[in-house]
């Protein structure tokens, strides 16, 4: 498990997320602006640019640079959230072996990356109500002696979990929340995407 499978995961996530833009700019149409697909494609396109033209050392450069560069192309509050959270999760597996374990302490760096900039809390209706359960199932997996993939797979179970129950709540952090109570009976985009984003690793990174 290398840079390779990495670059894989982030060219098979780029590819996921094209295909899903229309669907996630729709999700968008209804609690916020129509623009969380536009914004993921735009970021990830950019990023399949920046593997294309680069070369890299070490996971933990080529995870960091692909953060950056979301910072950097992403406006809204999604660039900022999934820029820190590849930062952060890069820099918590430099140096260290790629292991269940490691992935998992990486994953919860960057979660707390995304608590440390978005203030959210599980129930808020936002990507965090599925990356919460998709940790606390990732940690249960590798316990239970689950490799990589299936650990990244139970993951991706509790995320999509995690978004279907975002539906009927009332959101209390991002644009959504504008809406107050007319913000119920909607899906979240940003728990969508993180599904796919978890989705196309445990696909990946097997
Ligand atoms: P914007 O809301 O600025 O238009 P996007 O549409 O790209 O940005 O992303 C919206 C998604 O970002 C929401 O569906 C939600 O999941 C996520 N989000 C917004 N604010 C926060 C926050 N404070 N913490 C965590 N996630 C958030
Ligand atoms: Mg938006």
């Amino acid at each position: 498990m290398g840079v390779d499978d990495f670059a894989n995961w982030l060219r098979d996530l780029a590819k996921t997320l094209h295909e899903n833009a229309a669907y996630l700019t729709e999700l968008d149409s209804a609690i916020g602006d129509a623009d969380h697909g536009s914004n993921m494609d735009r970021g990830f396109t950019a990023v399949v640019a920046v593997l294309d033209e680069s070369s890299f050392e070490s996971v933990d450069e080529l995870l960091k640079k692909a953060g950056m560069t979301l910072v950097s192309k992403v406006g809204g509050a999604s660039g900022p959230l999934y820029g820190t959270f590849f930062l952060r999760f890069g820099t918590a597996l430099a140096g260290v072996e790629v292991t269940p374990a490691s992935v998992g302490e990486a994953l919860k760096a960057g979660v707390g990356g995304i608590l440390a900039r978005g203030k959210a809390e599980l129930g808020d209706k936002t990507m965090y109500d599925a990356w919460a359960p998709a940790l606390e199932a990732y940690d249960a997996a590798v316990a239970g002696g689950s490799d990589l993939a299936g650990a990244l797979g139970a993951a991706a179970e509790a995320a999509a979990k995690g978004r279907d129950a975002t539906t009927p709540l009332v959101a209390r952090k991002g644009r959504a929340s504008y809406l107050g109570e007319r913000s119920a009976g909607h899906q979240d985009p940003g728990a969508t995407s993180t599904t796919l984003l978890l989705e196309s690793a445990a696909r990946t990174l097997a």
